[in-house]
C-alpha cells in the first residue's frame, strides 16, 4: 500500500502499489474536469457517493 489522497477531500488515505491516476486530459473543453478516470475516495466520501450501503 502507498499514501495517496481522496480525490473528494484530499485525506490521506492508502491505495494498493500498483494504482496509478489515469488523467484523461487537463479537462478543458471535457467533462473529465481533469480528474483521474479512476479516482480513490477515503470511506467518508465513499459513504457520502454511494450511501451507506455498509453497516
Ligand atoms: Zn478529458
Ligand atoms: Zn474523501
Amino acid at each position: 500500500m502507498k499514501r495517496w489522497d481522496c480525490d473528494m477531500c484530499n485525506t490521506d488515505i492508502e491505495v494498493a502499489d500498483d494504482y496509478e491516476a489515469e488523467i484523461c486530459c487537463s479537462g478543458y473543453m471535457c467533462g473529465c474536469y481533469g480528474k483521474p478516470v479512476n479516482p480513490v475516495l477515503c470511506d467518508k466520501c465513499e459513504e457520502q457517493l454511494f450511501g451507506k450501503s455498509i453497516n
